[in-house]
C-alpha cells in the first residue's frame, strides 16, 4: 500500500499536504514503543502508521516491550484502575511494574530524535531520557482514574516533553504541553478495504453462521469492560420482538490475562441458544472485515472505552452502529444521526429493536457514519496530526506551534 492509493478516498490535496509536511522531517528518527504487537487498537494503528511514515521519509521504527504474566497482570489492573474501576494494588505490584520497566530499559535503545511511548505499560522507560524528545501517547480515558494508580504513573508522565490524548475529555491537568489527537482506521487495510460477497459468504460458512435472519454483532476482545454479557442480555430482550442472531467475536490480546476467563463466562451464559455464535478468533483481519460486512447491526456496548476503533470500522462500512456513550464513542456517533447511543441494557435492547424494525432508518445512520469517518477518522488525518506534532517538538530547528 502506498500513499497515492489513498487519493481516491481522501483526495489528492490531503496526500500532497502530507508530503509537504514530511519534507521538513526528512531523516529524523521516530521510535514508537508499546506493549503488544497484535491485539487491540494501538497495535492496529502502528501497523499502518509506521510504514507510511517511512514512505514519507520519516525514519520510523516500532519496538514492543516484553513482560511476563505477572507484569501484564499488574498492567491490566492499572488499565482497569485508570478507567476508574476499584482495584486493590499491592506494593509488590508497583515493584513488579518498575522492575519490568528497568529490564526493558536495559534491552531497548532509545536514541531516536523522538521516542513515542504508547500507554502506561512502557511509561517508566522515560528514566532513559537524555537530550532527545519524549512523547507519552495515552489511548485510555484517564479523566476519572483511581488516584493511587494515576499518582504513581504521573510521576513518570510529567517528565515527558508532551502528552497526547484521544479527546479533550480524556485528559488530565499536566505541566507539559498536551495535544488532542483522535485515532484512526486505515481504509485500505485488510480489516477495512472493500471485499466481495464471495469472501463474506466464505467466512460466514466457515463459522457456520446462517444468514436466514438479521445478524447483530459485537467484535471485541473478551474483556469485562466490553460487556459481552450485557450484549447477550440486550439481544435476549430484543429477540422477544424481532428474531435475529447474535455474533460475539473476538480474540484476546497478549497483554490481557483476563481474556480466557471472560470467554468461558460468555460461553456458559449463552449455552443452549443456537442463534448465538461465540467465536474465538485469531488475529484475522479479513475475517473481521467479512463479519462486520455480513452484519445488519454492529454493537459496541462497552462499559468503558478508549476511542473504540471497532465503532469506526463498522461506521466506515456504512453499518448502523449501536454503542454505549462512553470514551470516544460519542465523538463518532451522534445519536440518531450517525448511529445510536445507549446507556443501559434496556436502552440497548430498545434501540436494537428500532434498528432491526426500521432498515431504512438504519441504512441512513450507516451512510452518515461513513461520511463522518471519512472526514475525521481516517489514517491520513492521523498521520498529518502526528507530523505536525513531531514538527512542534523543535527537533528540526524550526519553530512550529500547534
Ligand atoms: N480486534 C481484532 N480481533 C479481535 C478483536 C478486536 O482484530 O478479536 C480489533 C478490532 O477490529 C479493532 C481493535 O482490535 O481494530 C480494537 O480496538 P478498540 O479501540 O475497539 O478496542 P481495544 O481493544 O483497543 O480496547
Amino acid at each position: 500500500m502506498q500513499l497515492d492509493d489513498y487519493i481516491p478516498i481522501v483526495g489528492r490535496s490531503v496526500i500532497e499536504d502530507l508530503r509537504l509536511l514530511s519534507e521538513r522531517l526528512s531523516g529524523r528518527r521516530i521510535q514508537h514503543i508499546n506493549s503488544t504487537a497484535v491485539g487491540g487498537g494501538v497495535a492496529e494503528i502502528l501497523n499502518r502508521m509506521v510504514p507510511l511514515c517511512n514512505e514519507l521519509g520519516v525514519d520510523s521504527r516500532w519496538d514492543v516491550i516484553t513482560g511476563g504474566e505477572r507484569f501484564f497482570g499488574v498492567t491490566k489492573k492499572f488499565h482497569n484502575a485508570l478507567h476508574g474501576k476499584p482495584e486493590s494494588l499491592t506494593r509488590e505490584d508497583f515493584e513488579v511494574f518498575v522492575e519490568n520497566g528497568r529490564l526493558n530499559a536495559e534491552r531497548t535503545a532509545t536514541d531516536a530524535d523522538i521516542v513515542f511511548i504508547h500507554d502506561p505499560q512502557p511509561v517508566t522507560l522515560i528514566e532513559k531520557k537524555s537530550g532527545n524528545k519524549w512523547i507519552w501517547r495515552c489511548h485510555v480515558d484517564v479523566s476519572d482514574p483511581l488516584q493511587e494508580v494515576w499518582r504513581f504513573l504521573a510521576d513518570y508522565v510529567v517528565r515527558y516533553d508532551a502528552a497526547v490524548f484521544s479527546a479533550p475529555g480524556f485528559s488530565r491537568e499536566l505541566p507539559m504541553r498536551q495535544a488532542l489527537i483522535s485515532p484512526s482506521i486505515d481504509p485500505l487495510s485488510d480489516k477495512n478495504r472493500d471485499i466481495g460477497p464471495d469472501i463474506v459468504d466464505a467466512v460466514m460458512n466457515k463459522y457456520g453462521i446462517p444468514r436466514d435472519k438479521p445478524i447483530v454483532t459485537q467484535i471485541s476482545r473478551f474483556d469485562r469492560l466490553k460487556d459481552p454479557v450485557g450484549v447477550l442480555e440486550a439481544y435476549r430482550i430484543a429477540k422477544k420482538n424481532v428474531d435475529c442472531r447474535l455474533v460475539l467475536a473476538g480474540g484476546t490480546a497478549s497483554d490481557d490475562p483476563e481474556g480466557a476467563e471472560v470467554y468461558q463466562e460468555v460461553l456458559e451464559k449463552a449455552a443452549g441458544d443456537p442463534d448465538v455464535h461465540i467465536l474465538l478468533m485469531s488475529q484475522n483481519d479479513i475475517e473481521i472485515n467479512a463479519l462486520q460486512r455480513a452484519s445488519d447491526v454492529i454493537v459496541q456496548k462497552s462499559l468503558k472505552e478508549g476511542f473504540g476503533l471497532t465503532v469506526t470500522e463498522a461506521l466506515w462500512k456504512a453499518k448502523p452502529v449501536l454503542a454505549s456513550a462512553v470514551g470516544g464513542i460519542p465523538l463518532q456517533i451522534r445519536h440518531k444521526y450517525s448511529g445510536m447511543l445507549c446507556h443501559s441494557v434496556d436502552g440497548a435492547a430498545f434501540s436494537l429493536k428500532q434498528l432491526l424494525n426500521s432498515p431504512e432508518f438504519a441504512k441512513k445512520l450507516g451512510e452518515n457514519g461513513r461520511e463522518h469517518v471519512r472526514n475525521n477518522f481516517l489514517l491520513t488525518r492521523h498521520l498529518r496530526d502526528y507530523l505536525l506534532l513531531f514538527l512542534s517538538m523543535n527537533i528540526t530547528g524550526d519553530v512550529v506551534y500547534l
